[in-house]
């Protein structure tokens, strides 16, 4: 018989586990019937791209990181190899706001650990005894103890504060819009909680990689992806050529779930006679009802939470146990001729000791070809977070109007801008806190209870578009293993 499967969540952890379902059953011969259900009217969550005249604009993310690759792969399996597109690295340059002034990220600095020693000694933007500091993290002792850290704690102990001030902060509030006095080290950055294991040193640790890369290209193996991956019409185009893929999945928007139900039926087995396997009732806002042999929830946690109360209270209150913060981005277009600002880099970010109401800044038309005419520039601003969540909610003139004030600011750019999107994200970013895996491991065996539900998504092991395919691909595999044991 045809086994029945329900996906709940149509963003791309959703769409993800319906593709990699659909690849394995077919390579292993199984028929498997797939529903995927979505409510709002269109699939793809957080990812939404937007053309507006002769530009590109992304509301949500803007790229992957290919170091994670399972974006990059499954592109080249759904036929989008030529639609990657790298960064300008002409332009590989992130600067800092510090004292009012932007100031270049010293060249060799990898996200927060420097590998080369020139660029650093050079900077104007982390002082002589912060040098000195993070220099030291060659000779520091390796952490005894197994405990979580906060990224604060971690970065403090290795690097030093400045490292900490200027570079670890405003990068995480920038790209993960998460409070580094809270995030867990072992579960935002696992590799250097693994370096530090491995070399004794985050420095020592990423040199050997970069040495390892160096060797890789030496051998004719040139990078073919820059750090960054975008897609040449927007990461839209991701969700959309996964649901042409698809199959044997059916697609219902509009669609919200409201509860999940398990009951038990009784089936025959050719070894134990009768037996009791769990089906799972799915109820719909509009009123319909599903049954599934499986069903893979792939909606926020809080949403997950709320939709199995019914099943299991303690698994809600674990779920719920992971904070979101809202953040938004406004895009902002001005014709290039007038402003004085090089951009000469992919854009900058804020510390918080800067006091400033926005996180951060990309200048994509820089970061990015295909975005913006030639004559114009675009620039998508960071608002919201950990520290200024409330800004969020400005209405879209006050919200405006503080942007062009913070670009005037910091950039002084005073122009018009030719023209503004905002998009807000309502409690879109999950905060991985401290003790963060050690609640998914709980929740783990707690769901073990539960044969034929699985949980993915961006709450639990990783929320880069990167990771959450590659946690759907783990889930399907789950899935097949358990339908068909
Ligand atoms: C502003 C912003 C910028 C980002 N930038 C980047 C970036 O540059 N690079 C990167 O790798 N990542 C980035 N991310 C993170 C990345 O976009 C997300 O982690 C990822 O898209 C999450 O996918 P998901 O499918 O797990 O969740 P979602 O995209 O949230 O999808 C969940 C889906 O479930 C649906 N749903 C919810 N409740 C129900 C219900 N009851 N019934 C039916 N359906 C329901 C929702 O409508 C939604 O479509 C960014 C995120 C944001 C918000």
């Amino acid at each position: 018989m045809q086994k029945k499967i329900v996906i709940i969540g149509g963003g791309i952890s959703g769409l993800a586990t319906a593709y990699s379902l659909e690849e394995k059953a077919k390579r292993e011969g199984k028929s498997v019937s797939i529903t995927l259900l979505e409510k709002k009217n269109q699939i793809g969550g957080n990812i939404l791209t937007e053309r507006v005249g002769d530009f590109l604009i992304e509301g949500g993310p803007d790229c992957f990181l290919s170091e994670k690759p399972w974006a990059i792969e499954l592109c080249e399996r759904l036929g989008m190899g030529d639609s990657l597109l790298c960064t300008n690295d002409k332009f590989r340059k992130t600067y800092i706001l510090w004292n009012g002034h932007l100031h270049e990220l010293p060249e060799g600095v990898i996200l927060m650990v420097p590998t080369e020693i020139f660029p650093l000694l050079k900077s104007n933007l982390i002082s002589f005894s912060g040098k000195i500091r993070m220099g030291m993290e060659l000779f520091i002792q390796k952490n005894k103890s197994n405990d979580d850290e906060s990224l604060s704690q971690f970065v403090c102990r290795r690097l030093g504060q400045e490292a900490l001030d200027k570079i670890a902060a405003p990068l995480v509030a920038g790209v993960h819009a998460e409070d580094p006095d809270t995030m867990s080290v072992k579960s935002r950055f696992p590799r250097f909680v693994q370096m530090e294991e491995e070399y004794g040193s985050l420095i020592k640790g990423m040199i050997a990689k970069r040495r390892e890369m160096r060797r890789a290209g030496s051998k004719g193996n040139k990078p073919k992806y820059t750090m960054f991956m975008t897609l040449k019409d927007g990461l839209s185009e991701m969700p959309a050529t996964i649901v042409r893929n698809l199959k044997s999945t059916e697609i219902l928007t509009n669609r919200e779930v409201l509860n999940i139900e398990k009951f038990l039926t009784s089936t025959p087995d050719t070894e134990k006679g009768m037996v009791s396997l769990p089906n799972y009732k799915i109820s719909l806002k509009n009123g319909e009802v599903l049954d599934a042999d499986t069903v893979v929830v792939a909606t926020p946690s809080y949403e997950t939470a709320s939709l199995l109360t019914g099943i299991d209270d303690s698994i809600s209150a674990l779920l719920n146990k992971i904070p979101y913060t809202s953040t938004a981005t406004v895009s902002l277009a001005f014709k290039k001729e007038n402003i004085s600002n090089p951009m000469n880099g992919f854009g900058f970010l804020v510390p918080r000791q800067e006091k400033r109401r926005i996180t951060g800044a990309t200048w994509v038309s820089r970061k990015f070809s295909y975005r913006s005419p030639d004559d114009s520039v675009l620039i998508r601003c960071f608002i919201g977070g950990s520290h200024n969540e409330k800004l969020v909610f400005l209405n879209d003139k006050d919200m405006i109007e503080m942007v062009k004030g913070e670009l005037r600011d910091i950039m002084g750019i005073t122009l018009e801008p030719l023209l503004t999107r905002i998009y807000r994200w309502e409690r879109a970013m999950p905060q991985y806190t401290i003790g963060h895996e050690g609640r998914l491991s709980i929740l783990d065996k707690k769901l073990s209870e539960y044969p034929g539900m699985f949980l993915t998504g961006s709450s639990y092991r990783g929320s880069g578009i990167s990771e959450c395919i590659k946690d759907g691909q783990i889930t399907a595999e789950s899935v097949l293993k358990y339908l068909f044991r």
